[in-house]
């Protein structure tokens, strides 16, 4: 298996993993999305609301407001000891309390866990006109995308097959696959043509189509798959790919403890 890093930023990643089955690469795309645990607003007392908004419409809002996250920090409810009553191994509140002519933010939301707030600050949450009022406690606990999707902590995250561009002896440099292209994967240099960039092909096939000559082959590496994270902010990227990883391994140690009872 190899890992070759195109871009590593704070919320987004690109790399390509080569010698890898479709199903480890499946499994990886699907272990990111709905296995990495994520903080998020799950219950919401309301003690005033006279905004235009009903109370479910705010508290799906609030739930949907990406919280940055420390997962060593905290343990999913039903395995506190608490027994799922909640405490501070399980659950953060937040509070927020506004009173109109203003709109309300994320960053209005005050957290008792300094770790656990919004990621954005400007999220607007709700408009309150004057006299308007919005009064709760809202509780963020610990979530997997495959109980609600507001504890997905990635907003994109795929892969495709690592493109494979064959030029051949027939090229008349006629360019017209240049211009055909729409992400510029082609560029002629020293008299010949070259693919630039391969990972910017979408495999569209507009150059093989534009090629009179038919030079042009597009075929596509089965165990090499390039791919794109993007997270939502309660995780950096690299963080996101890590906690997949471990999840996977987690359960296949999981997996092996069983068979060895047998
Ligand atoms: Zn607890």
């Amino acid at each position: 298996m190899k890992l070759e890093m195109l871009e590593l930023k704070d919320r987004k990643a690109k790399f390509v993993l080569s010698e890898v089955t479709p199903a480890f690469a499946n499994s990886l795309r699907r272990a990111m999305i709905s296995d990495v645990p994520k903080m998020a607003i799950d219950y919401i007392d309301i003690y005033d609301n006279t905004s235009v908004l009903f109370d479910e419409m705010l508290s799906l809002r609030l739930g949907l407001v990406p919280l940055k996250t420390n997962a060593g920090m905290y343990r999913f409810q039903k395995d506190c000891d608490c027994q799922g009553a909640g405490c501070a191994l399980c659950q953060a509140s937040l509070t927020l309390s506004a009173e109109g002519p203003c709109v309300v933010h994320s960053r209005d939301l005050k957290s008792s866990d300094p770790e656990t707030v919004p990621v954005d600050q400007n999220i607007p949450l709700v408009e309150l006109k004057a006299g308007q009022k919005v009064v709760l406690t809202a509780v963020a606990r610990l979530g997997i995308a495959k109980e609600h999707a507001k504890f997905q902590p990635v907003s994109a995250s795929g892969y495709k097959n690592l493109p494979v561009i064959s030029i051949s002896q027939k090229c008349d440099l006629c360019k017209a696959c240049v211009e055909a292209c729409p992400r510029g994967v082609f560029k002629v240099e020293k008299g010949k043509l070259v693919v630039g960039d391969i990972y910017k092909c979408s495999m569209c096939k507009l150059c093989t189509e534009a090629c009179d000559a038919g030079a042009i082959g597009i075929g596509s590496e089965d165990r090499t798959f390039v791919f794109t994270v993007e997270t939502d902010g309660s995780y950096n990227a690299h963080d996101i790919i890590l906690n997949a990883v471990k999840s996977i391994k987690g359960k296949a140690e999981q997996l092996s403890q069983i068979m060895e009872a047998f």
